[in-house]
């Protein structure tokens, strides 16, 4: 391992595990070396430097003086010194932080050049094109990344030169063009730092430092990192290497290279490659690649070292890798390597190959998928029956099937975004600064640029839809309008369709259909006849399930979801909620219960709920038969099902000017008054209304036993268990436990069937977590309702802070993730482990689940399982994810 008390470290000092002080990029750099591949040589200046420099806003004092030592050798090793007016050496300064933030930070290529090396590059080389062409780079890229100088500024400084050529890429021009065009960035760049351009290569790679550091805190740097929950204060290394050159003629070039298509999985080779190019050419989608599977034909000697080094690469990491390279005059360099990102699908099918290929364990390929991705399978994608006109053809870059309104820029995609549209963004290519609009956007489509174009990396990354290369649609981003090339016009607005898995550009909606994850799941596609995706999600959910302690159960409140959740793999039902068995046509016997004079009416009320209620629970207990179902008794205030407020008033005071007095009007008014709660959330809700409400608690005990009964004397198994909502101290449940159990005795007695049944307590209330080891003497289970724990914990009321507090939360980095979406561990989730721990002291029997949301969310899961929880509930959609996860966090 690496000394930390030193700041800047050799290629050939480190490896691969040392990612948080080399970053990803400088560690796979350092590995390649160790592996014998042909890497520039070239040094890393740790995070431990960048960590300091934004502490302190400037690099440690040593770090200058070890980068000279550094540059020292590596100038012996090359033979060369940096920036040699006779024959320079020339560098790369490249940002690579641990987590790769593809494109969001900053390299410079070229440093080295100045006015009097350019020319001994020129005459060195013998090709004054390739020398001033260098240049040319290196001067727009310092202007850009070290001085921030306007891009309008920097293209008018060429512009002249391609007016003049009649070209439109600067390759195509002259030599003497370019050195004109040269000329013109460095009066551009003096006129705007009102310094010039520094001649002193040293200088230029010390500016090239800072300004890679500088830009880990730029902020789209920061938006990435907030979207991909990566620490801000983690910080960039530096790569600083020996460039190679790409761009010497057509035996050079650049390329990316795929070990296996990071969109399907597919197994081959595969990338895109370009002549006479260098650095971000290809990813930049500026000039179009061709397909890697041309190299052979244009390089057959390299093609096959590349390919070499692919697999060499593959068999290391035992993994997709992503690799850059260049070619310099027919040799080959490999520039960087990372273990790729991929598409869902790819993720489950490459996963599989690696295990049947005996390059993993079947453990680490469950390692290798997770929750959040077989969600992404799970959406559905288009159908084909349709005759909604495809427009156009380009790359499949991300899958999915996106439907929206064309925005042609950023700013339109967040504007619809906010009006609750959904929307495609519609580009030539994107950048960094697109990201706000990608975000806002279900699907991306650019013009240019292939599969490794900003736009599809970034799409991929975020589980959006990309179609790019579009190559037959032009856009005109100021008209907001694109055209294809048989003149179909495509406006703001206009509606599109984006099929990211065939690469298919739709004008109009195209319908939707199920995902073949989910017809599989549900029953109606059977293995043999499904794809090898399927196959691939089938096998490790199998694994998971095979592995995992955590049990996983449904929220299901009808026998159509219960019947769905068994199909998708649930152990029970963890949470059966009774309040919509109290709604639509039923609401009126809950007012006349509320309403009720006497007993005899309330019974009477109370009657008709228990049929209905009865009912309900046959059709559950018939679809769970053989598992536990947790049936929760009724938790919000009765006030919710009664009719509005302010509409009552009004029929009322309408009533009575109108000398037409509506009595019934007047009497659920005045009992819609008496319950009226100023803060329902704290007030006659849960447990509390078991206790306030005679009766009510009783007649769903019984409409659950007498339907377990029913439902056991069909020959059927019915584990029922009982759950007492918002319990907050043993003496209430204890009061309700008695009345339940005296009910259950009385129906065993009346129907002759004894059904076990558990009573348990739902732990959402602070009070309750912290008194669970007495709560727990009373009950045989506990579930953690974790959306209520969360809103009472941090006292934020849900439907209010989600829009007006939380964006600023999240902007502010006060939470990395709303904590009603993943469990705040630092402080709910210590409530649970509280409750956990004194629940089993106070009954050692006790089984302990969790039925809020978080239940089917992965962080949440691993954390629940890392707690003791016997099982976790969620909605049944998310039920094979929770499976997954709970296997995942068994290995
Ligand atoms: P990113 O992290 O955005 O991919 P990189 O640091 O990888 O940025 O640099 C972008 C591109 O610059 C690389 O893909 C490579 O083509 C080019 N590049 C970087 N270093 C060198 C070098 N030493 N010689 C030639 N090209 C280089
Ligand atoms: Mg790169
Ligand atoms: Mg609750």
């Amino acid at each position: 391992t690496l000394t930390t008390a030193r700041y800047v470290f050799d290629f050939a000092e480190g490896s691969m595990d040392q990612k948080d002080l080399l970053g990803g990029k400088g560690a796979n750099l350092a590995e390649m070396t160790r592996l014998g591949l042909p890497v520039p040589p070239g040094f890393t200046i740790g995070t431990t430097a960048c960590r300091a420099y934004l502490e302190n806003g400037d690099l440690p004092p040593g770090v200058a003086d070890e980068i000279t030592e550094h540059l020292g050798r590596l100038e012996a090793t090359m033979g060369r010194r940096l920036g040699d007016p006779a024959d320079p050496l020339l560098l790369s300064v490249r940002s690579g932080a641990k987590f790769s933030m593809p494109g969001m930070m900053e390299t410079i290529l070229d440093i080295g050049l100045t006015d009097a090396s350019v020319q001994g590059l020129a005459k060195h080389s013998g090709d004054d094109h390739f020398a001033w062409d260098s240049y040319r780079r290196l001067l727009q890229m310092y202007a850009r990344t070290v001085l921030d100088v306007p891009d309008e500024l920097l293209q008018a400084a060429v512009s002249t030169e391609y007016a003049q050529w009649g070209v439109g890429t600067p390759e195509e021009l002259p030599a003497e063009a370019i050195e004109r065009a040269c000329t013109a960035l460095k009066r551009a760049i003096a006129d705007y730092a009102g310094r010039p351009f520094p001649q002193d290569p040293l200088e230029q790679l010390d500016l090239a430092v800072r300004a890679v550091l500088r830009s880990w805190s730029t902020e789209r740097a920061r938006l990435y990192r907030r979207q991909e929950h990566i620490a801000d204060d983690l910080g960039t290394a530096v790569n600083v290497m020996a460039m190679v050159f790409g761009n010497r003629g057509s035996d050079s070039g650049t390329g990316v290279a795929f070990t296996r298509d990071p969109a399907s999985g597919a197994t081959g080779v595969y990338g895109d490659y370009l002549q006479n190019a260098q650095g971000e050419d290809v990813v930049a989608g500026v000039r179009n690649t061709v397909p890697l599977a041309q190299l052979a034909a244009i390089d057959p000697v390299s093609d096959v070292e590349l390919r070499t080094a692919m697999s060499t690469l593959e068999r290391h990491y035992r993994d997709l890798c992503d690799i850059e390279f260049t070619i310099e005059r027919g040799r080959l360099w490999i520039l960087q390597t990372r273990v790729g990102k991929r598409t869902a699908a790819a993720a489950f099918r490459i996963a599989v190959q690696l295990v049947d290929e005996g390059l993993i364990t079947l453990d680490e390929a469950l390692l290798r998928v997770n929750g959040a991705q077989l969600g992404q399978l799970m959406f559905p994608r288009f159908g084909e029956d349709h005759d909604v006109p495809v427009v156009a053809h380009g790359v499949a870059a991300s899958p999915g099937a996106a439907v929206g309104i064309a925005a042609f820029d950023s700013a339109a995609a967040r504007r619809f975004w906010d009006e609750g549209l959904q929307v495609i963004l519609v580009r030539r290519e994107t950048n960094p600064d697109d990201l706000p609009g990608m975000l806002a956007s279900v699907g991306i489509l650019t013009t240019r640029g292939g599969k490794t174009s900003h736009a599809a990396v970034v799409a991929r990354g975020l589980g959006k839809t990309c179609v790019c290369g579009v190559d037959t649609l032009t856009v005109d981003p100021v008209a907001r309008r694109a055209v294809t090339s048989d003149g179909v016009v495509i406006e703001e607005g206009d509606m599109l369709s984006l099929d990211g898995l065939a690469g298919v550009v739709y004008r109009g909606e195209v319908p939707v259909v199920a995902s073949p994850v989910v017809e599989y799941f549900e029953g109606r596609l059977e293995l043999s006849k499904s794809d090898d995706l399927v196959r691939a999600v089938d096998r490790l959910l199998r694994h998971a399930d095979a592995r995992r302690v955590l049990g996983v159960h449904a929220n299901a409140d009808t026998p159509a979801d219960a019947d769905r959740a068994r199909r998708f793999g649930a152990g029970g039902i963890g949470l059966c909620r009774t309040e919509h068995m109290f709604l639509g046509e039923r609401r009126k016997l809950v007012e006349r219960l509320v309403l009720a004079d006497g007993a005899a009416e309330q019974e009477a009320a109370l009657e008709d709920l228990l049929q209905l209620q009865r009912a309900d629970f046959v059709g559950i207990f018939r679809a769970m038969a053989g598992l536990p179902v947790t049936v929760r008794l009724i938790d919000p205030p009765l006030h919710e099902f009664l009719p509005d407020l302010t509409d009552l008033s009004v029929r009322v005071a309408v009533g009575r000017a109108t000398d037409a007095p509506d009595p019934e009007a007047e009497r659920l008014l005045t009992a819609v008054q008496r319950m009226h709660e100023s803060n329902p959330m704290l007030g006659l809700r849960g447990v509390r209304l078991g206790i306030v409400i005679p009766g009510l608690f009783a007649m769903q005990t019984r409409a659950i036993a007498e339907a377990a009964a029913a439902v056991t004397a069909e020959g059927l198994e019915v584990y029922p268990e009982i759950m007492v909502p918002l319990v907050a101290g043993e003496a209430e449940l204890r009061l309700v436990r008695n009345e339940i159990e005296s009910v259950l005795a009385d129906v065993a007695a009346s129907t002759g069937c004894v059904v076990a049944t558990r009573i348990g307590a739902m732990i959402e209330v602070p009070r309750a977590a912290l008194g669970a080891e007495r709560i727990a003497r009373s009950a045989d289970f506990f579930s953690f309702g974790t959306n209520d724990l969360t809103q009472l914990t941090w006292a934020f009321s849900r439907d209010d802070v989600e829009a007006s507090i939380f964006p600023r939360y999240l902007d502010a980095g006060i939470f990395a993730v709303s904590p009603f979406e993943s469990l705040d561990v630092e402080g709910v989730g210590r409530l649970v482990g509280i409750a956990v721990a004194e629940g089993r002291k106070g009954n050692p029997d006790l089984v302990i689940g969790v039925c809020g949301e978080h239940g089917g969310d992965p962080a949440s899961i691993a954390f629940f399982a890392g707690a003791g929880l016997d099982y976790v509930s969620c909605s049944p959609y998310r039920i094979p994810i929770a499976r997954l996860e709970a296997g995942r966090a068994a290995v």
